[in-house]
């Protein structure tokens, strides 16, 4: 008995869903934190416990046993004390359209496999580069926005060789060698990874420097530029980012453009975070000077409110993305009158994750999934000035977006002890389930983090989870030895936090 999805199994596979999201339905609606709280050694054991090899158990007995050993355990990003990383809670128009994106399961390469998914994704991506105002912009999905920085790169790349006369063969290796790709300190780890996958000099990602928010010098800009063509190198790209990951902060897009215009160099803007600013109805001036860029990331994952994956490359000028195409005589051969997407994709198959975008943005308008956006980045304005109030919290710089950079240091605590203090928190909170944040190092300084995502979360709420940092810290600070604390120890009643409780602020 097979259990594929045909028009045998629709009624079954009615069912079997039905089920599944009324088990889920239950969990989000009594989720109490963000996660069980459960040992990763017993969470091992059960996953390595599950024979893979025996004959099926069936599909009901399958998802049931997933709900006990995967979604009980999840971490919920919905939950107001989830604060950690750029994760957001997903609208339902999206998760629902999601269903139809896995059972139809449309294959966004050619036209013959998707028909008008191809024609809705065109539409999307037309929708976004007139959003970031380019008026024949081009572009396609893709699976993160990790992808499309390559993506940006490799485009970069090929118009820099072609400017350089097409070298081929050995001295296209050469000319390559000579490349380089400017981006800060604070520019996504991406970068640096596209970097040694376009096969650039193990020196190409130079690093420019940036005012105290982290947020790139146009005339550090200038200056490396002119440095680097002066040492015979090429610069192939500068990469300005619209909403660092870790400090929520934009470069100054306008005057980076007049940089790279002056100086004839791509200038890619790794809006990932910031895209939300698109469709914000207060705050779009932000992100001033985006029309400017040459290629522009956007992930609709993180301040889109859509579920993993949906984000896009967008190209001011389609005729970028030509270095993409190949031509497959089973696939897309060039004399196919039909439109295709894999011809400016990196992906062959690919899913129709715009679908998602498109149910989210018919059902709620774009200015609602703005306003949303625009909720988070008041909240995370709040938060700020909550703490700059509080004298045993020392707050790491400010935002633009909606990180909170911050470490407790109350008095008599020394500097060693706050840094330490930083990790051994964070680690406490997560393994009680009780609160999730995440941690960074700012100017070789550590400091707790929150990312804030989620529209309906209160600032009552995030300052619950703040007590809830003051107490493990208190707790740890009254250990003997913060550098022998033996965490396995230090139990949820050791440290008080039932005490402290997050029930009172839901
Ligand atoms: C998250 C992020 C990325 C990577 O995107 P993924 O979707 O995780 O691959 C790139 N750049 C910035 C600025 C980001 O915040």
């Amino acid at each position: 008995m097979t259990e594929i999805l045909t028009q045998r199994t629709a009624a079954d596979y009615a069912e079997q869903v039905g089920d599944v999201v009324q088990r889920l339905a239950g969990r989000i609606a009594t989720v109490e934190r963000p996660f069980s709280g459960a040992a990763r050694d017993d969470l091992q054991r059960a996953v390595d416990r599950v024979p893979l090899d025996g004959s099926g158990i069936g599909t009901r007995a399958a998802l049931a046993e997933i709900d006990e050993l995967f979604v009980r355990h999840a971490v919920w990003f919905h939950d107001p004390a989830y604060l950690a990383h750029l994760n957001c809670p997903v609208a339902v128009p999206a998760v629902a359209a999601e269903a139809i994106v896995s059972a139809v399961n449309a294959s966004l390469d050619t036209y013959d496999q998707s028909t008008s998914g191809t024609l809705i994704e065109r539409r999307l991506v037309e929708w976004t580069a007139g959003r970031i105002g380019f008026a024949a912009g081009d572009g396609v999905f893709t699976s993160g926005g990790t992808q499309s920085n390559l993506q940006a790169l490799l485009l970069a790349r090929e118009a820099a060789l072609t400017a350089a006369g097409s070298p081929r063969g050995r001295a296209r290796v050469e000319a390559q060698a000579d490349l380089v790709v400017l981006a800060t300190g604070y520019s996504h780890f991406s970068v640096q990874k596209s970097a040694l996958l376009l096969g650039l000099a193990d020196d190409a990602v130079v690093l420019v420097g940036s005012d105290d928010l982290g947020r790139m010098d146009p005339a550090a800009l200038e200056a490396s530029l002119i440095a680097l063509r002066a040492a015979g190198r090429r610069p192939m790209a500068v990469v300005a980012t619209a909403g660092t990951t870790d400090r929520g902060c934009i470069d100054p897009l306008g005057d980076l453009a007049e940089v790279c215009e002056r100086h004839d160099v791509w200038l890619h803007v790794d809006a990932a975070y910031g895209c939300g600013l698109l469709v914000s109805p207060t705050r779009r001036g932000l992100i001033d000077g985006i029309e400017r860029a040459r290629s522009v990331t956007v992930d609709y994952h993180k301040s889109f409110f859509q579920p993993v994956s949906s984000s896009a490359l967008i190209v001011r000028d389609g005729a970028d993305l030509a270095p993409i195409a190949w031509h497959a005589d089973y696939l897309n051969p060039l004399a196919n009158a039909e439109p295709n997407q894999v011809d400016k994709s990196l992906q062959t198959t690919r899913r129709f994750d715009a679908l998602k975008l498109w149910a989210t943005i018919r059902a709620l308008g774009a200015d609602g999934i703005g306003a949303a956006f625009d909720r988070v980045l008041d909240l995370a304005a709040e938060v700020h000035g909550a703490l700059a109030e509080a004298s045993d919290i020392e707050l790491v710089g400010t935002t633009q977006l909606s990180t909170v950079l911050f470490r407790y240091a109350p008095a008599g605590c020394s500097e060693a002890e706050a840094d330490r203090l930083v990790a051994l928190t964070r680690r406490v909170l997560f393994e009680s389930g009780r609160a999730h944040v995440a941690k960074t190092v700012i100017e070789g300084r550590p400091c707790l983090k929150f990312t804030l995502l989620n529209p309906e979360t209160t600032l009552e709420q995030v300052l619950a989870v703040v007590d809830l940092i003051r107490a493990t810290g208190d707790a740890l600070l009254d250990a003997e030895h913060l550098d022998d604390v033996d965490l396995g120890a230090i139990g949820l009643g050791a440290i008080g936090l039932g005490a402290v409780g997050l029930e009172a602020a839901r």
